[in-house]
């Protein structure tokens, strides 16, 4: 088959180079049979299918996803095909129907598929009913599948076509999940949808500089908007579960292998104010932590590799062991703490269980200590978030919420070049240099990555940028960027 390009427009995004967590999700929906299964396999073709297995008490459910290619495209495609959807006749546990709003929830475009054999069944329009209900942001594109063998010669696709165009959702598309016929109209179809969705992620953090659809030969999405991997961590007994709990109050649990990784790591998601956010291997330190209570060795994330799937790191420590001690961090909490800024996460201190202070003139002594001392254990990053918190009484998941959310959007930032280099000409003229010679010769300043933002000054000539320099063009972008907190990282290259 081929895929035309319509022009300007399909040039903007290459979608072949965008992170497979950050693209757009397909979720397939249809009466049984019609073909969804058959569609997912072509898309994803012999990639790895990924299976959720829905926990019910008499049946298990799949819901596969993988990353769709269909010729320079690229997707997530949820195959709904385990869910059943029999949305009339009542046999829908009540699980079931929350496990399919969680995925519709997920999920950014819709391929609705019908039987072009069958024409428009009844049972069609009820999905199509249903699918209005759960998911009115979602428009989906209807496709006629096993069309290979009507002929449109006869009219019989257009008759179909015609019925099809019934349910609302716009012209149908003729496919075969099973020949690869109409591919190149799926394509045409879903090219636009998935452009507009990673345009809309887009955003230059700095300048007023917007992408412009025509001009922009790589694109930038503005990654604060996907979904974060939160690790909540601490030493057994601290309110890691009690925290969790509260977090999750208002959205239950759903547990599924992770993208990437072994079938047997699960991860937990939770919805806050419409995010997305995963926690990491929260399902592993619960086991341990059951099994672990009393030693005083931290439950999670004692390895680097687990600190590496989190981007904000969650420690916490309890108030009333603080007070007690000299110190507030014990070895242990000081080593996570260290490792989860040297590996560039996010890091935010909770400090729980601060009610049974209340009244005490301990209190004021923890607030005070607390941050203090993480700063004299990580003196490279000023101004670590640190949180108080009542696990219990529940009612600050709103504080920490909004420091671990602030944290991973700065660890998002991205700053356009363009924008850097006006901060740096102006940094480098406020700054006072002993001696003319000492001044360091940046002659360009980019940011490399995001997710920490890491940055490279091209220095002019054989000179080098001195510890102090680094240090100096560091607590100017954390000032002038509002990147205090998180780690920043700024290396150099000589340029002749
Ligand atoms: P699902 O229940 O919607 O996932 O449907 P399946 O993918 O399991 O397909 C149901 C049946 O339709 C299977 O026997 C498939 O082989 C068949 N089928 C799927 N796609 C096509 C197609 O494009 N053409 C024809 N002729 N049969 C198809
Ligand atoms: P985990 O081992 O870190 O998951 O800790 P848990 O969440 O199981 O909490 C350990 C104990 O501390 C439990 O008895 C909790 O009820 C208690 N706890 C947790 N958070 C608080 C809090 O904010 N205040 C008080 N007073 N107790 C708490």
């Amino acid at each position: 088959a081929s895929y035309p390009n319509d022009g300007s427009r399909c040039q903007t995004i290459d979608f072949t180079k965008i992170d497979i967590n950050l693209l757009p999700t397909v979720i397939l929906v249809g009466r049984p049979n019609v073909g969804k299964s058959a569609l997912y396999n072509r898309l994803i073709r012999r990639r790895e299918a990924l299976v959720y297995n829905t926990p019910d008490d008499h049946v298990t459910r799949d819901i596969r996803e993988g990353v769709a290619k269909l010729s320079d495209l690229r997707f997530r495609v949820l195959d709904s095909a385990g869910l059943e959807m029999a949305a009339s006749s009542g046999s829908i546990l009540d699980r079931t129907a929350n496990m399919i709003a969680k995925v519709l929830a997920r999920s950014h475009f819709a391929i609705f598929l019908i039987d072009a054999r069958v024409g428009l069944h009844p049972m069609d329009v009820e999905v199509g009913s249903w699918l209005r209900k759960h998911a009115p942001g979602i428009k989906p594109i209807v496709v006629m599948n096993k069309s290979e063998s009507l002929d449109d010669a006869s009219g019989s696709l257009t008759a179909v076509a015609i019925e099809a165009g019934r349910l609302g959702f716009g012209d149908p598309i003729a496919i075969s999940a099973e020949t690869g016929l109409g591919m190149a109209d799926l394509y045409q179809a879903l090219r636009p949808l998935l452009e507009d969705y990673m345009l809309h992620l887009s955003k230059d953090k700095c300048c007023e500089e917007n992408i412009s659809r025509q001009n922009t030969s790589s694109f930038e999405i503005d990654e604060s908007k996907l979904p974060m991997q939160l690790a909540i961590v601490g030493r057994p007994n601290v309110g890691k579960s009690t925290l969790l709990n509260a977090l999750l109050e208002e959205d239950r649990v759903m547990v599924g292998p992770e993208a990437g990784l072994t079938r047997d790591s699960v991860r937990v998601q939770f919805q806050y104010q419409g995010r997305t956010v995963y926690l990491v291997d929260t399902a592993g330190w619960l086991q341990r932590t059951r099994q672990e209570k009393g030693p005083a060795s931290l439950s999670i994330v004692q390895s680097r590799k687990h600190l590496m799937r989190a981007h904000v790191v969650a420690l916490v420590l309890d108030a009333q062991e603080i007070a007690k001690e000299k110190r507030s961090l014990k070895h242990a909490e000081v080593v996570i703490a260290r490792q989860a800024v040297e590996e560039g996460r996010g890091l935010v201190v909770i400090v729980n269980k601060m009610d049974l202070l209340k009244n005490s003139p301990l209190y004021e002594k923890v607030m005070q200590a607390v941050p203090e001392e993480i700063q004299t254990v990580i003196p490279q990053v000023t101004g670590i978030p640190v949180v108080f918190i009542s696990a219990l009484e529940g009612s600050d998941k709103m504080a920490v919420m909004h420091e671990v959310i602030e944290t991973y959007e700065k660890w998002c930032s991205r700053l356009s070049t363009a924008c850097l280099n006006r901060w740096l000409r102006k940094v480098m003229s406020r700054h006072s240099w002993k001696d003319q010679a000492a001044q360091p010769k940046i002659k360009y300043f980019t940011q490399v990555k995001a997710r920490p933002p890491t940055f490279v000054a091209f220095v002019g000539g054989k000179t080098q940028l001195l510890e102090t320099d680094i240090r100096f063009l560091t607590r100017s972008l954390k000032e002038d960027f509002n990147l205090g907190g998180i780690p920043v990282r700024i290396m150099q290259r000589a340029m002749s």
